[in-house]
């Protein structure tokens, strides 16, 4: 990791950052101040191109004009209802996202993914104890026994979007948890199937695995997972946080395998930048959460849906999913056509992709792209995640593919050179 020269701006914002706030995200290397397209800029004026876009969050880029107007006139109208008072923009945003799912179904807004997530938890348990209340076969007191989630999938950090999460290290310390998972390995369709017995509850599961590393499932895995849960009548719970809107070159990265969810979980993009998630209910599912069952305070704020309305009038008008489509495409070929002894692929579709590395040194060429002046993630030891706002130009993206090789040059002379100086 570089770390910045110690009289700098950023340097003394790590120093404030480290003693004033918690230790849980180590201490980030850039400190960014400002941003505009798909470029930011940090505290001591280093300009990158961002191909990151807040962990697949700025799909507009920064500052877009419009989700700025649409902000602006919001909180200059009323920035907050609470559920206690119902209003217009909110109604909207769940009207679009319902049209844009072609069906019937109900939303519940949220403040971020894991919540979302959270939701459909309940979801899934009010809607197996309603249906086996009174029933002699009731098995417990959830109406189910388990549910089941994919090794090295992700769905959050609170206490039941944990106890899905597929990665031991993080899930592990925290436990016990309210929810019993059994993990299958991801994209196996013959363990999916066995796994969904009719004890099973539901089954979450992502399009692909995104901070597993963009590993997207094989053609035909979310079928299987759909009639696993049709055969025993267990729910299909699809996190769509990271995959959402827009981000595979389609609005919901599903919708490739023409597959309906009966669960869907949005966040991420749905903002343009804004805190907001969905838990989306489709047919029936919409209709299992009754009055007092959940709620939240700033869920589906009239500012963050006004954001959201924007994300999605923006994405339409300007033909953002066929540009996503094009670009990632572009970007795909070109890192498919480097060959460099570091280099083993790349994996994904549309703005959502990984640079998949023959080692474990993602994180040693994440720095070296920083330096580079791009702003990439080691989502895996052995892969880079490139998940860049959506409005990404085809020179911008020329402008990283002609500077990879380069890099990857760079890494490999400087893990050599580790690798000697550790054996003299
Ligand atoms: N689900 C998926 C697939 C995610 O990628 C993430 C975050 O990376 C989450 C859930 C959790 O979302 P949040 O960080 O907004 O709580």
């Amino acid at each position: 990791m570089t770390v910045a020269g110690t009289g700098t701006a950023t340097a003394l914002l790590q120093r404030r950052f480290s003693s004033a706030l918690m230790a849980n995200y180590g201490i980030p290397p850039v400190a960014i101040v400002t941003g505009r397209g798909s470029r930011v800029w940090d505290a001591d004026g280093r300009e990158y191109l961002d191909l990151i876009a807040g962990i697949a969050v700025s799909c507009l880029g920064h500052a877009h004009p419009a989700v700025v107007e649409a902000v602006t006139r919001q909180v200059a109208s009323v920035a907050h209802t609470s559920n206690l008072f119902l209003h217009e923009r909110e109604i909207e945003l769940a009207e679009r996202l319902l049209g844009l799912l072609g069906a019937d179904g109900r939303v519940f807004f949220t403040n971020s993914g894991t919540e979302a997530n959270e939701a459909a938890l309940k979801l899934v348990r009010r809607f197996h104890r309603a249906r086996r209340a009174g029933r002699a076969d009731r098995t417990d007191r959830c109406g189910h026994r388990y549910v089941v989630a994919a090794e090295g999938g992700f769905h959050g950090r609170t206490m039941g979007a944990l106890a899905l999460t597929g990665k031991a290290q993080i899930r592990e310390p925290f436990g016990p948890f309210g929810v019993d998972v059994r993990f299958v390995p991801y994209g196996d369709v013959a363990a999916l199937t066995a796994a969904v017995s009719h004890e099973c509850g539901a089954v979450f599961i992502e399009p692909a695995l995104g901070e597993g590393g963009v590993v997207p499932a094989p053609d035909g895995y979310l079928r299987t997972a759909r009639d696993a849960c049709d055969e025993v009548g267990a729910v299909l719970v699809i996190d769509e946080i990271q995959s959402g809107i827009g981000r595979t070159g389609i609005w919901f990265a599903h919708q490739h395998d023409g597959i309906r969810p009966d669960v869907l979980t949005l966040a991420k993009g749905l903002g343009g930048g804004l805190p907001i998630g969905a838990c989306v209910g489709l047919g029936r599912f919409g209709s299992v959460l009754a009055k007092g069952d959940h709620g939240s305070t700033f869920g589906g704020n009239p500012v963050a849906c006004a954001a959201a309305l924007s994300v999605l009038d923006v994405i339409e008008r300007e033909g953002l999913l066929g540009h996503a489509a094009r670009t990632g495409d572009k970007l795909r070929s070109g890192i498919a056509a480097i060959s460099h002894p570091l280099l083993a692929g790349v994996r994904g579709r549309g703005m959502w992709l990984a640079a998949v590395l023959t080692r474990p040194v993602a994180a040693t060429v994440e720095a070296a792209c920083r330096e580079a002046g791009f702003l990439v993630n080691a989502v895996q030891p052995d892969a880079v995640r490139l998940a860049p706002p959506l409005i990404l130009a085809a020179d911008e993206a020329d402008t990283f593919l002609s500077a990879l090789p380069v890099v990857l040059d760079q890494v490999e002379t400087a893990v050599g050179a580790t690798e000697a100086g550790g054996r003299s």
